[in-house]
């Protein structure tokens, strides 16, 4: 397997074949973010992808039951494209059940009703969209690139081509300023876009991003642990999908949590207050990732 540079992946994608079809990230302008930074985006040439998958199903076709579609936003591939992808796998991997990758909303939103409908049909069936932060205003700020209506629309027309979504919140985006309004819209967000799966993972100011630069020009300020566990409270307590498997199991967060929302919202408030009033540990900063 060839593979170009660092290669990112949910952590719900650890035991499935990573596919690098696209190399970077088509947008490439969140501020916090420095997974893609050194990489011009591009389309990889078709035929390397699909040699690709050829080697992969040599080297183990009966294990792949899952493929994870990189870099970070591989929904733009145009369609063409995206139908040879899906169709080799489906042929090299017998066991096949899940394609994925990370989209944003403009790479949704720029698929028509169609297009979105044929793509689940050749087998892609999980999205993850990370609007990060349901505050206009935040997301603004840190150039997501979609606004709040916008990641409603993304998920309406993924919902109704039958795809699976995997949504993805960011803890401290909206910086102190913003932390209550970033708390309170993302759940509302995550509750419009009632995803069947919703994370939170916790900002690191990552140095070189230009979210570094504001915060070293002190135009932006990270909550401290218990403005970001104030925030979980919130978004937990706030937020009502339809019915999400709910984690924050990434290792940049202070506490692990599982459960269902809205099903379990009653336990994890508790487990939350507990933490807030200092009678659970968190995770030490030194066991903390990206
Ligand atoms: S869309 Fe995702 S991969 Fe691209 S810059 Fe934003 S956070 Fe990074």
């Amino acid at each position: 397997m060839r593979y170009e540079g660092r290669i990112y992946r949910p952590p719900s994608e650890a035991g499935s074949y990573i596919l690098q079809a696209t190399i970077g990230c088509s947008w490439n302008h969140c501020t916090y973010c420095d997974m893609y930074r050194d990489k011009q985006f591009r389309v990889r040439d078709l035929g390397e992808t699909l040699q690709d998958i050829r080697a992969a199903a040599m080297a183990g076709a009966g294990q792949v039951d899952k493929v994870f579609v990189a870099d970070g936003d591989a929904l733009v591939m145009d369609m063409e494209r995206w139908q040879s992808i899906l169709s080799a796998c489906r042929e090299a991997f017998p066991r096949l059940r899940r394609v994925s990758c990370y989209a944003t909303a403009m790479n949704v939103n720029q698929k028509s009703d169609d297009e979105l409908r044929m793509l689940r049909e050749w087998g892609l069936s999980l999205l993850y969209i990370g609007p990060e932060s349901g505050d206009d205003v935040t997301l603004k700020r840190i150039a997501k690139g979609g606004s709040f209506d916008q990641h409603v629309e993304a998920a309406s027309r993924a919902h109704a081509a039958q795809m699976r979504l995997s949504a993805i919140f960011l803890l401290g985006a909206g910086g102190v300023e913003r932390s209550a309004e970033h708390a309170q819209a993302s759940a509302r967000l995550a509750s419009a876009m009632s995803p069947r799966f919703l994370s939170v993972l916790t900002l690191t100011v990552v140095p070189g991003t230009p979210l570094s630069r504001q915060e070293d020009a002190g135009r932006f300020q990270l909550p401290d642990t218990r403005g970001l566990l104030q925030e979980l409270r919130t978004f937990v307590d706030e937020a009502k999908p339809e019915d999400s498997v709910f984690r924050t199991n990434h290792a940049s967060n202070y506490l692990p949590l599982e459960g269902r929302l809205p099903r379990d919202r009653a336990r994890i408030v508790q487990v939350l207050d507990a933490a807030l009033a200092g009678q659970i540990p968190l995770r030490p900063e030194w066991m903390r990732g990206l």
